[in-house]
């Protein structure tokens, strides 16, 4: 694969195929993006990005890679009149039983609704000279060179059912959880990618409401996470048209009720009685929607030892992880990030190389995502000694979070995505969490 090229097809239009596009525009001279959906205009829910209708949190470091790649975007997502905050003072914290001691701690963060914020990088990319999007296209397959050696561009079908070729000299597939890269590449003679899956059976119910504006005090969110004994969760989230978007979410099939009548009596079971109180006298604005979420998937392709030139895959596509550590629109920008890095390397971009370079980038949300599920007895998968430690350390943790700010902050980072998990285990963090517990 060289470096700068003529034509790039993306495959997806959501977060994951923008931010490709993105950083494609920098090196390619025409950047295609497909996407079977029409576009809303502005601000609007579609089809394919039915979580969009679920809490989508940005993390931190999500925000930081935007702005890097969006000079501003956050600013203007604000303006927007999307909520913004201190990732420890801003956001009600509620962990493992634990109230988490809130403070400022100098690290903004914003709160978007999904169909804002990708409405917002959507006009940004649409802005980029080269880049256009065609929408309404189902993506039917790639073409390639007569031994399958490398991609020559994307077979597209449209509304009127004519499929047509659009040429490439490199196709990045960012369809999502659904891609369809590995039966391509078996297809073309290839082996399928080794598959990591971890079960979780989660399941999400969302509502937005009307609530007085001051419904979360001083906060902007509520998150409230599941533990094994009491395995549902919740989040409700200020958005920018003045509602509150309420998600209840419950792991291993115990799954909220879409029944208007039963969301508010699941919000009740709760562990904390914070979100069933700003609801309960609210007004919903519509009935609840559902979506299952059925396993953290990560595709191997940095194992294959054969991979066809001039295709690469990114975002859900590659792996998803279970939504609510809200790391999937994080993950992608630090993917499209990499690719960023390495076009402008100098060296041309291999496949090797770039898969190996995106397997760093998702080890960590990786390893927090599945090891926190794997503290649930439920959930089949390998527990090293260390995932088996560590679960036994966080509940600690938060205990102590509860009331040491310090060790609140230290956490919020790591799940922010802004340091590394291994920090918590610092031997002055050990010792903040044995003397938190001692005085409690
Ligand atoms: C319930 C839920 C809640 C979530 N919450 C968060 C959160 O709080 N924070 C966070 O960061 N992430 C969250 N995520 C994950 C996040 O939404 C994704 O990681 C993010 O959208 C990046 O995904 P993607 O662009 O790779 O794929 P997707 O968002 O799935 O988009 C795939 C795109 O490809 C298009 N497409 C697919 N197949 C075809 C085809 N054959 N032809 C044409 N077009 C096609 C679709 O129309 C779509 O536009 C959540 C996910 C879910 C399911």
């Amino acid at each position: 694969m060289g470096q700068a090229a003529g034509r790039a097809v993306v495959l997806g239009a959501s977060m994951a195929g923008l931010l490709t596009a993105r950083v494609l525009s920098e090196f390619y001279d025409q950047v295609t993006v497909v996407d079977r959906d029409a576009m809303p205009p502005g601000i609007g829910h579609r089809r394919g990005v039915p979580q969009g209708h679920h809490v989508h949190a940005l993390l931190a470091r999500g925000a930081q890679v935007l702005d890097d790649l969006f000079p501003g975007l956050t600013a203007e997502v604000i303006d927007a009149g999307a909520p913004s905050g201190d990732l420890l003072g801003g956001i009600r914290w509620l962990l493992s039983g634990h109230r988490i001691r809130r403070v400022d701690i100098g690290q903004p963060v914003l709160f978007p609704s999904r169909p804002l914020l990708e409405g917002r990088v959507r006009a940004r990319v649409l802005a980029l000279p080269g880049v256009r999007i065609v929408a309404r296209h189902d993506i039917v397959g790639l073409t390639s060179t007569a031994d399958h050696r490398a991609v020559t561009g994307v077979s597209v079908r449209g509304e009127d059912g004519e499929v047509t070729t659009i040429p490439a000299d490199l196709v990045v597939d960012a369809s999502g959880r659904g891609s369809r890269t590995p039966l391509w590449l078996e297809e073309m003679g290839y082996q399928r990618p080794p598959v990591d899956k971890i079960h979780i059976g989660v399941g999400y119910s969302s509502r937005p409401y009307r609530l007085p504006p001051d419904a979360l005090g001083t906060d902007r969110l509520i998150l409230l996470n599941w533990t094994p004994e009491h395995p549902r969760a919740a989040a409700v989230a200020a958005q920018e048209d003045g509602r509150f978007l309420v998600t209840l979410a419950g792991m291993l099939g115990d799954h909220p009720p879409t029944d208007p009548g039963e969301f508010l009596s699941f919000a009740a079971g709760l562990p904390f009685d914070d979100v069933h109180r700003v609801i309960r006298d609210g007004e919903p604005l519509g009935d609840p929607v559902g979506f299952q979420y059925p396993a953290n998937v990560r595709r191997r392709y940095e194992r294959l030892s054969h991979f066809p030139d001039r295709l690469l895959v990114l975002g859900d596509a590659i792996c998803g992880f279970n939504p609510i550590y809200g790391q999937g629109m994080t993950v992608a920008a630090l993917e499209a990030a990499t690719l960023r890095r390495l076009l402008s390397g100098g060296r041309p971009i291999t496949w090797q190389r770039y898969f190996k370079a995106v397997a760093d980038v998702i080890d960590v949300p990786w390893g927090i995502a599945t090891g926190t599920d794997l503290a649930f007895p439920g959930v089949q998968g390998r527990r090293t000694a260390k995932v088996r430690m560590v679960n036994a350390y966080l509940p600690r943790l938060h205990a102590a979070a509860a009331t040491d700010p310090t060790l609140a902050a230290a956490f919020v980072r790591v799940t922010g995505l802004l340091d590394r998990p291994e920090g918590l285990l610092r031997p002055d963090r050990l010792l903040r969490v044995f003397r938190g517990l001692r005085t409690r």
